[in-house]
Formats: structure tokens, sequence, C-alpha cells
């Protein structure tokens, strides 16, 4: 314990990173091909390790591994409540890890280690042990047909799996996928997002501590052309699972329907976030605040679009303006930073460029919209007002911390603006008319609304996008289903 002459540390220290090969198999390889590349370190823009580049050849390696493990091999002979039993294990390794965990995420994708510490890891174990009890729980039904017949249903894992994870959330996004996967039974090999591999890596050989047999999990880090492409295109993979860009989704649907292999897709969104009049406005305001600025803006959901009704429009742009002013921006390793780098150049640029969309538009920007500090991919809590629904920044996914405010004056008016998009993944109602609350959820089309609250996940409750902003869910038994085939049975009595 510190004593009153001893400050407590301040700043978390910088982990060791440890796992950079490709994970086959149950072993550590170089890529084939003996290249490897950085991964950054986003607030100080170093090198923070070479990692293997794995393409087609480790992906054919690292299918082969899975589907031996699927065709037969330990997996598949394994009791559920035993695969369970081992799901437990590896939630248990990583909660024993979360604060290395952490770190290691911040170090690479730039994160505030609070967030981190917080949020990621957290849901990350409570994910694994979610699913992990899902595993001897998976039931079919028996169906009365005409005649003298017994028809009943199983549900059987899809098989082998390629998944394809983004850089925002690392860790969470490769749990998401290995929950599901491994409760159903399914064999998986992972390409994380070439930004941001090491929480994976380091997850992959926490599940090799936790016993799940060599095989069952292989990673192969990489780029998305060459590993992601040749893993969408492997006729020995069944599904793919993916989880980043419309445009990405396009092309792996595309090549998956050459195979008739499964998809499931978790793209972007341009989530509205509305403010009623009658709404609890601090709670709102803080919510709206954390709804588009929590993890630097680059959620998929975050609430990008905020309508608020024009009687308490002011007021409100006044209090989200002092928020900003005080967000504390800075180095992502200490405690309280509340908000860190943007991941890499590419999305610092990206974000810059629609600020001056914003601008060139007619909107008026309130606060921030530059560069903060001088190294580091970092970008002030930017506010735009007088949005109108045809800008470019009310239209498009920034994935950045630049948040537009658009005004209405009526409920009828306020449904049909937030539904007028292309995306549908999340929307927010504020408001203390519970009645008025759920008639407006009913109107929106999007896969999660949340009412009086902003970015509630959990593991139970099944996320994904409507339009497109993707196809099918992920979480909770919908989730789950994702990862199985339904086979019916039909017995002559
Ligand atoms: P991205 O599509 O560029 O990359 C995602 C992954 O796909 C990476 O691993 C990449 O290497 C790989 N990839 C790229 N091209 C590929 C190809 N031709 N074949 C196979 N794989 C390929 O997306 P991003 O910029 O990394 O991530 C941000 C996007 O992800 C945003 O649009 C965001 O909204 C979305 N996202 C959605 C959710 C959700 O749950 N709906 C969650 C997080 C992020």
């Amino acid at each position: 314990m510190a004593t009153a002459t001893e400050k407590p540390a301040k700043k978390v220290a910088r982990p060791k990173v440890q796992q950079t090969q490709c994970f086959i198999g149950g072993k550590w390889l170089d890529a084939a091909s003996g290249k490897t590349f950085d991964t950054i370190h986003p607030a100080t823009e170093e090198v923070i390790a070479k990692v293997a580049e794995g393409d087609k050849a480790d992906i054919d390696l690292a299918v082969d591994a899975a589907r031996a493990q699927f065709d037969g091999g330990e997996w598949s002979q394994m009791d559920a409540r035993e695969r369970g039993r081992l799901m437990y294990k590896l939630a248990d390794l990583l909660e024993a890890e979360a604060e290395e965990l952490a770190a290691l995420e911040t170090l690479d994708n730039g994160k505030p280690i609070s967030d981190s510490r917080a949020a990621d890891i957290p849901l990350v174990i409570e994910c694994i042990r979610y699913y992990a009890g899902w595993a001897d729980k998976i039931q079919g039904s028996t169906i009365p047909i005409n005649g003298d017949f017994f028809c009943y249903t199983r549900r059987e894992p899809v098989g082998v799996v390629g998944q394809i994870i983004p850089w925002n959330f690392p860790a969470l996004m490769a749990a998401w996928k290995w929950g599901p996967a491994l409760a159903a039974g399914c064999t998986i090999v992972m390409k994380p997002a070439e930004q941001t591999p090491l929480t994976c890596l380091r997850m992959a050989y926490l599940a090799q501590k936790a016993e799940i047999p060599d095989g069952v999990i292989n990673v192969v880090p990489g780029y998305g052309p060459t590993a992601g492409a040749a893993l969408v295109a492997h006729p020995g993979v069944d599904k793919i699972a993916f989880t980043g860009e419309g445009t990405t989704a396009k092309i792996i649907q595309r090549t998956a329907l050459e195979t008739m292999k499964r998809v499931t897709f978790e793209l972007g969104g341009k989530s509205p976030n509305v403010v009623f009049a009658d709404a609890d406005l601090d709670a709102a305001i803080n919510g709206a605040h954390f709804a588009l600025y929590f993890n630097q803006g680059q959620c998929c959901c975050a609430g990008s679009r905020l309508f608020v009704q024009d009687k308490i429009h002011d007021e409100f742009v006044d209090r989200l303006q002092d928020m900003n002013k005080s967000r504390r921006v800075g180095d992502p390793f200490d405690p309280e930073t509340e908000q860190g780098p943007q991941v890499d150049q590419a999305q610092f640029d990206k974000i810059l460029q629609y600020v001056e969309y914003g601008k060139e538009d007619g909107a008026k920007l309130v606060n921030g919209g530059s560069r903060h500090g001088d190294k580091g991919y970092f970008i002030e809590p930017t506010l735009f007002t007088n949005v109108k629904d045809d800008m470019r920044i009310a239209k498009e996914e920034i994935f950045g911390p630049v948040l537009s405010v658009l005004k209405f004056s009526d409920v009828d008016e306020i449904a049909h603006r937030a539904n007028a998009t292309n995306f549908g993944l999340a929307a927010a109602v504020w408001t203390r008319d519970i009645g008025k609350a759920h008639r407006f959820a009913n109107k929106l089309r999007a896969g999660t609304v949340w009412v009086n609250c902003y970015d509630v996940f959990d593991a139970a409750a099944p996320f994904g996008g409507f339009k497109e902003s993707g196809l099918g869910r992920e979480l909770g038994e919908a989730g789950l289903a994702a990862y199985t085939e339904l086979k019916t049975v039909t017995v002559a009595m």
C-alpha cells in the first residue's frame, strides 16, 4: 500500500510484446514467405513489433489444421460439457491476465488504458464465459409431421470458420467470434486486423494454456487483400464471419458465394441519437458525449448523428462544447486520459478530410477540428452544429471524434429523418415519456435501440445491423445459431 509520502505510480507500464508469429496447429511459426510487417503505437508512431505477415501459404496450413480437428480430430469427439469446461478455463486465464491484456490493447490500438481495463477486457472475459455456458445447451426439437414417423432436428457445428476482424476493439472482436464458434464445436482460422494483431495472438497463447486442442484456434496475421482474401476463397472453409467496412464485405460476399460459404457481416453505421426536449438533460448530454467520443469515435455504433429537439438545442450544444473543452486527450497509458490517438495515419487523414467537408458544406465548427499535439494520431474532440441531413458529415461514416448536431422540431419528422440512411446498426432515444420511447423504438430501422442509455453491451444481447450495416447477428442465442447448421432427421416408426 502507498504511504502518505509515496504517490501511487501514475502511468501504467508498457507491456512486453511476446507473441508475433502465426499460430497454426498449436505451433508458433514465421510466415512461410519469411515476411513481417510493423505494428505501431499510435500515440508515438514508434514500431512496437514486427509481426509475421501471413498469406495464402499460411492460410492453407491453418485451414488444414482446423479441418483436421473438425473432421474427426479430438475436438470433434469431445463432449459438449468438456468443451464448455475448457472455455471457462480460457475465461479464467484471460481474467488472471486482464491487466496485461488491457495494457497490450492500449499499446497496439492506442485506446486509453481506463477503457481497455473497464470495457474491452472485461467484455472479452464475459463473452467467453457466457458462451462456455451454452456449449452443452445447444438443442434441437421434435416435430409432429404427417404419417408414422418420428422427426427431430439437431443443431450441428457449421464447420471450419474463417474470422476476419477490424482494429477498433481487437480483443473484443476476437472474443465475439471465438465464443459462439467454440461453443458450437466449430474450429477457427482468424485473421486479425493488420493494425492490431497483438491481443488476438496473446489470446491464442492463453487458449493453448487452457488446453483447447491444437488446431482448434489458428491465428494468421497479415493483410486483407492477401491473407484475408485467401481465407475467404479457401474451399476448406465453411463460413466467413467478418467485421469491418461494407465495401470489404461486398468483395467477400462475391468470393464466398463461389463455394456457398455461410457469411455473417457486422459492418458500419451512422447511428441516430435522438434527444427529445422532455429528456433528463444531464443524462442525455453525458450520453451524447459518450455515444460519439468513446473509443476516439471509432465505434461502428457511434451516435454520430445527434438529433436535438429545437427547444433544448442551444443549451444542449453549449454544454456539449464545455464537455469537449475539458476532455482529457493524451497519453493512453495515463489512467486519467479520456481520449487517445486514432489508430493510424490513414484514419487520421480521413477524419481531418471530413472536417474539411463539414466546413465546405456549410456546417458550423464549434469545437476542435485539428490535430492535437505534434506527434501521434491525436485529433481534438470536434463538434459541428447547423448540420443538414444531406451533408457528407451527416451521411458517411467518419469513424473519429467528430459529432454532428442536427435540429428537429416534431416526432413524426424525426422518425423519418433518423431512418433516412443506408445504415441500420444502432439508434438511441432520450425522453422521460416511456410510451413515446417505445413507439419511437418500434419505428427505428436499426438492429439495436438504446433508450435513455448508449453503448450498453452484454454477451447475452444480440447485436447486428439492418440494411447495409450487416447480415446476421452476433452475441446471444442468435449469435450462436449462426455457427450451427440445422439438420432434420426423419425416422420411419
Ligand atoms: P476493413 O473492412 O478495412 O478491415 C476489416 C478487416 O478486413 C481487416 O482484418 C482487414 O485486413 C480485412 N480485409 C480487408 N480487405 C479484405 C479482403 N479483400 N478480403 C478479406 N479481408 C479483408 O475495416 P476497418 O477499417 O478495419 O474497420 C472499420 C469498420 O469496421 C468500420 O466500418 C466499422 O463500422 C466496422 N465495424 C463494425 C462493427 C460491428 O459490429 N458492426 C464492429 C467494429 C467495426
